[in-house]
């Protein structure tokens, strides 16, 4: 029971307004402060921008931030998100490559719009970017366009028919595969995790792929999980040598229902991702 008898909030997985979420970085840190946790990863997607506001008010509040960045990706994997630890906030070269991912995503969504335009869709990139409210821009959101503009019936239809990848207003990605993101984060120093597995489409096959690239952790902690889905990533992990993270994914919205430092990580996770850093 000692590590029951240490065990303490830590949160590995949440969001600021420096991507999806709806609080400042400092605010976040408060928030988790109110609610007794001591470890806390910022990893807002494709940007660094604010961890220095978190660590920061995380020196005041007692709280050791651990700096990340959630890489989004795209392949036929489905939603495989990469996390980052222990990347360096400063890092000229990351950052150049993280805002060439996020423009890069704008440019693409952008260009679909145009097409879908084309095609007779009237769908505005005005629309488009206050249904994705400062986030990550993606598929995912031009289909809410279309579904409250009643161009499908259903959000997964647009997927399938005016979105899917052999349609006309179909542009192509421009951005990191689940192995590039994976090789990227240990280019510059970190330790990548695989983030919510759940939304990964072919994740046995996806895994040892990954691990060849030197992936170091699986998310098997995290508000969407079934107790099975739990079970499951921690059994991969053992046969992959990944160590199981965890975190909330708060986004300030309670869309996942968790709060922050509300998932429980053993604390010993923290010890076990610095070992994968310094053996990277
Ligand atoms: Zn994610
Ligand atoms: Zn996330």
């Amino acid at each position: 029971m000692d590590s029951l008898s240490v065990a303490y909030p830590i949160d590995l997985h949440t969001h600021s307004l420096c991507s999806d979420g709806t609080l400042s970085p400092a605010d976040l840190i408060r928030r988790a402060a109110g609610r007794g946790v001591r470890v806390l990863s910022l990893s807002d997607h494709d940007t660094l921008a604010g961890v220095a506001e978190a660590v920061a008010a995380g020196a005041e509040l007692g709280i050791r931030v651990i700096p990340a960045s959630e890489l989004n990706t795209e392949s036929e994997w489905g939603d495989a998100h990469v996390l980052g630890y222990f990347i360096d906030p400063a890092d000229v070269a990351l950052e150049e490559r993280l805002r060439w991912l996020r423009e890069n995503r704008e440019r693409r969504i952008e260009l679909m719009v145009e097409r879908l335009n084309q095609l007779g869709y009237g769908v505005s990139l005005e629309r488009v970017l206050e249904i994705a409210q400062g986030g990550a821009l993606g598929r995912p959101h031009l289909a809410e366009a279309l579904l409250e503009k009643g161009y499908v019936r259903a959000y997964e239809e647009a997927f399938d028919t005016i979105l899917a990848k052999d349609s006309p207003a179909y542009v192509a990605r421009i951005g990191l595969t689940p192995r590039e993101a994976v090789e990227l984060v240990r280019m510059h120093g970190g330790v990548p995790s695989l983030a919510h597995p759940g939304t990964v489409v072919g994740l046995e096959a996806l895994l040892p792929k990954l691990v060849a690239a030197g992936l170091a952790g699986i998310e098997a902690y995290c508000g969407d999980h079934s107790l099975e889905m739990t079970e499951r990533c921690l059994a991969l992990a053992r046969t992959h040598g990944l160590v199981p993270t965890g975190g909330s994914d708060f986004h300030g919205r309670g869309e996942h229902g968790v709060d922050l430092g509300a998932i429980f990580v053993p604390p010993e996770t923290i010890e076990m991702l610095e070992s994968r850093r310094a053996h990277a």
